[in-house]
């Protein structure tokens, strides 16, 4: 295993072609990317995936993002109750709890990135529910201002106070790091590097992060996001500790059981989490254990190799499926960038996985010209959709098929002799 030098869509795929190109990161937009036929790898060992197949991955990752900028508010957010405030005919249903724009507003802006839509991109698509054109080079500009605005002086972008406080911190710091990694626009180096500064001051001192800063109680899924921006933050040329990576990664450690490389939520064995009366039905996946491999990945993996292996091992055991009471965007976008950085492309637990997450990613997402959800994911059948609603849902779908489709498009992997 040859982990990744970075770790999101975005990143990955600007750094990656951008190399292909001998281009300085960051130097064409992102439409340029966006709109780029395969790359031909220099020693011709690329993964090339059929054109019909490509083409498929584009264009429900396209019908996603459409989604997502016809329900966009014009100050800039998305919202997880107003969204069908914007609907064309009859109003998309889905709404999700009041609180979570931050949160939300981060992972459409990260959907938009991911597929290397930033705000200098200038190309424009028709949505046929609306019949406009849509630049989504502008509603990315539009989402990151409106982020912006949202920062205090101490580099929070979230509700002070509020009940995911650090959720939405870290989600959206994750998003302005990457949309400074994209462009190296000195319009976001200041936020990105204050969001990080925020996330660094508030982590439990050798440890991880929780709801609030520096509570004292530590859960694997805020850690996950705060090393995501950190490390986002890293590769893009700001300051991330290394002191907040190591404690991480003790966290991590803390929590998984070493006969299995199974990762806990709040202590070693906490299994299955769940909000009664909202997602009990559904079934455990290994969430965690994705979140654990990817801290495991980023800080020691050749010290960690036999525990990310065992890991790899228990998410093929499950596969993202479309069924009652199994659908989990949130596992399938965590545990695709665990697995894709564990063997993708070419490897077998990331090509089963995968093979799995393209079915239960294409038959959940809405597919109906006469509808204005076209190209979102319902909120019912997710287990943690009734959160963020409709524009969550969306979100993490478009999100976890830019892992399937456009890593494996134009990231070459190892070189194989
Ligand atoms: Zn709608």
């Amino acid at each position: 295993m040859s982990p990744r030098p970075l770790l999101h869509a975005a990143l990955s795929l600007t750094l990656a072609t951008s190399a292909l190109a001998g281009d300085p990161a960051g130097q064409q937009g992102g439409d340029a990317r966006a709109t780029k036929a395969l790359p031909a790898a220099p020693d011709g060992t690329l993964p090339l995936m059929h054109p019909d197949e490509q083409d498929k991955g584009a264009k429900a990752v396209e019908s996603g993002l459409l989604w997502l900028a016809r329900h966009q508010d014009a100050e800039g957010f998305w919202s997880t109750r107003t969204f069908d405030d914007h609907c064309a005919g009859k109003e998309c249903s889905g709404e999700g709890e009041k609180g979570n724009n931050v949160a939300v507003t981060g992972l459409a802006l990260l959907a938009f990135l991911g597929a290397g839509h930033t705000h200098l991109s200038k190309e424009l698509v028709a949505d046929p529910h609306t019949d406009k054109a849509v630049r989504f080079g502008e509603v990315v500009k539009r989402g990151l201002k409106w982020l912006m605005t949202r920062q205090d002086q101490d580099g929070c972008f979230a509700n002070r106070g509020g009940m995911r406080m650090m959720y939405h911190h870290a989600v959206a710091t994750l998003a302005l790091c990457e949309a400074y990694g994209l462009t190296e626009s000195q319009l976001f180096k200041r936020s990105a590097q204050s969001g990080l500064e925020f996330i660094a001051e508030g982590q439990n001192p050798g440890k991880g992060w929780r709801y609030t800063p520096k509570c004292g109680d530590n859960d694997t899924s805020v850690t996950g996001w705060c090393v995501m921006a950190l490390r986002s933050g890293d590769v893009s040329g700001l300051n991330a500790p290394n002191r907040c990576f190591r404690g991480a990664l003790a966290w991590v450690r803390e929590v998984t059981d070493e006969d299995y490389g199974r990762v806990g939520y709040t202590a070693k064995g906490t299994g299955k989490v769940m909000i009664l009366g909202k997602n009990e039905d559904w079934e455990h996946h290994e969430t965690m254990t994705a979140m654990g491999m990817l801290v495991r990945t980023f800080v020691d993996p050749k010290g960690e190799k036999a525990t990310i292996e065992a890991g790899a091992k228990l998410l093929v055991a499950d596969v993202p499926e479309d069924a009652r009471f199994k659908v989990d965007s949130y596992y399938w976008y965590y545990g695709s960038l665990a697995l894709y950085q564990f063997d993708g492309p070419d490897g077998k637990h990331w090509k089963n996985w995968n093979k799995a997450l393209r079915t239960a990613l294409h038959s959940s997402q809405v597919d109906d010209d006469d509808s204005c959800s076209d190209g979102s994911w319902d909120v019912a059948p997710d287990r943690w959709a009734f959160e963020g609603g409709r524009a969550y849902a969306t979100a993490m779908g478009v999100l976890a098929l830019e892992v399937s489709y456009r890593l494996q498009a134009e990231f070459p992997g190892p070189k194989k002799k």
